[in-house]
């Protein structure tokens, strides 16, 4: 067999996670939760099981979550998507990123990724055969990163397909402001460019900042398709169900692709994750939730060696850790998982180059425990 993906090995979140087992590490290197997710949401998706909701949805997913989809986005960002043509149920928001691109990247076409990027986009640019165009994001004097809008403009050639945007942004936990969005909409203006927005952890955004989604700002939304995860919302990564928005032009060519990949997604957690969300307060409150947990996190690793950098979204928390170590970030999240027992994820593996920072990636969506069980394990070093 000749390799599609000749370079291509296994992700850095299934390396490190069984990295983290083999060492017997506490895992704060792959992104999920390890508490429970609220027992309301299990008894939703075993009451839709015994109703009967066990055989194939249609393939756009069932209309109960469709609409709950439809109803939320517009009340929280205030665009209307019709509920038949423009929005589709995906097995997690991967599923979503890949079919996105598929059904738009012609061979040839360029795609402007931002750097550091999520691990999935570069494999499914190059399986449509298009070119990926890096623009790599900025670190200002805090530590904090930006995207360099001026670079992005620049990175514009008339081949220009798509960018593609993550926001809040995992690895970095920065999240996008109205300027930049007013920045992207003037890059955009009076081209053909499609966006693909991977907003995934839209309801983590802290200190009182609101998530700025393609949604709010009708000229972007029009060329818009805008990912999310029910997985990250309501702590069940493991579920994969998330969906995409997008015009119905740009719907009707992601379904041709979607009906043939996986068809559609299982029924009874689609029925199950659509009563839940008749209640706002899962998603108004997980802001809190998180801030605290980011809190504690930050404020133990305080006394420590590790440098914070800022952190306004997901639940990621990035650190320098130059006073500690001159290790790569590969080599010093291994000796992190190894020796001191705690997993992290080195941000170089979001770099096609492997561009070194000194940076290693700690998650925090951890039980209380978990945290203080590392951050008494990261103190020590
Ligand atoms: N995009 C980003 C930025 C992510 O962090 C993740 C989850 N790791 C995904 C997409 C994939 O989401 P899902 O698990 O719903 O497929
Ligand atoms: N998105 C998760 C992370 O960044 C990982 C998901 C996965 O393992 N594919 O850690």
């Amino acid at each position: 067999l000749i390799s599609r993906l000749p370079h291509i090995g296994t992700t850095i979140f299934s390396r490190m996670s069984s990295l983290a087992a083999q060492h017997g590490a506490v895992n704060l290197g792959q992104g999920f939760p390890d508490f429970a997710c609220d027992p309301k949401l299990i008894d939703q998706v075993t009451i839709a099981m015994r109703e009967g909701y066990n055989q194939y949805p249609t393939g756009m997913g069932a209309l109960e979550l469709r609409q709950a989809i439809v109803d939320k986005i517009q009340r929280i960002y205030g665009h209307r998507y019709d509920v038949n043509a423009e929005v589709t149920v995906t097995p997690g928001a991967t599923e979503a990123l890949t079919t996105a691109i598929l059904c738009s990247v012609h061979p040839g076409d360029e795609v402007i990724v931002i750097e550091p990027a999520y691990d999935s986009y570069l494999p499914a640019i190059e399986l449509a055969g298009g070119v990926p165009v890096l623009v790599q994001m900025q670190l200002d004097a805090h530590g904090g990163f930006s995207v360099p809008w001026a670079r992005v403009e620049a990175a514009v050639t008339p081949r220009t397909r798509m960018i593609i945007i993550n926001t809040p942004h995992n690895p970095t936990g920065s999240v996008l402001r109205a300027a930049d969005m007013a920045a992207l909409g003037d890059i955009v203006r009076d081209t053909d460019i499609l966006i693909l927005s991977d907003e995934v952890y839209e309801h983590m955004v802290y200190d009182g900042q609101r998530h700025e989604s393609m949604c709010r700002y009708p000229e972007l939304a029009e060329r818009s398709f805008v990912v999310s995860s029910f997985g990250k919302t309501y702590h069940v990564t493991g579920w994969k169900v998330g969906y995409v928005a997008a015009p119905a032009m740009m719907t009707l060519e992601f379904r041709k692709i979607h009906q043939y990949n996986v068809f559609s997604v299982n029924t009874p957690m689609q029925h199950g994750i659509a009563s839940y969300m008749e209640d706002p307060a899962p998603y108004t409150g997980l802001p809190a939730f998180y801030q605290r947990k980011r809190d504690l996190f930050r404020k133990g690793l305080e006394g420590s060696r590790f440098e914070l950098l800022p952190a306004d979204g997901t639940y990621f928390q990035c650190v320098r850790y130059d006073r500690i170590s001159a290790q790569s970030e590969a080599q010093f999240a291994e000796w992190l998982t190894s020796e001191i027992k705690v997993a992290a994820i080195p941000v170089s593996a979001f770099y096609r180059d492997g561009k070194d920072s000194g940076i290693v990636r700690f998650c925090f969506a951890k039980k209380d425990e978990t945290l203080a069980l590392a951050l008494e394990r990261l103190a020590r070093v």
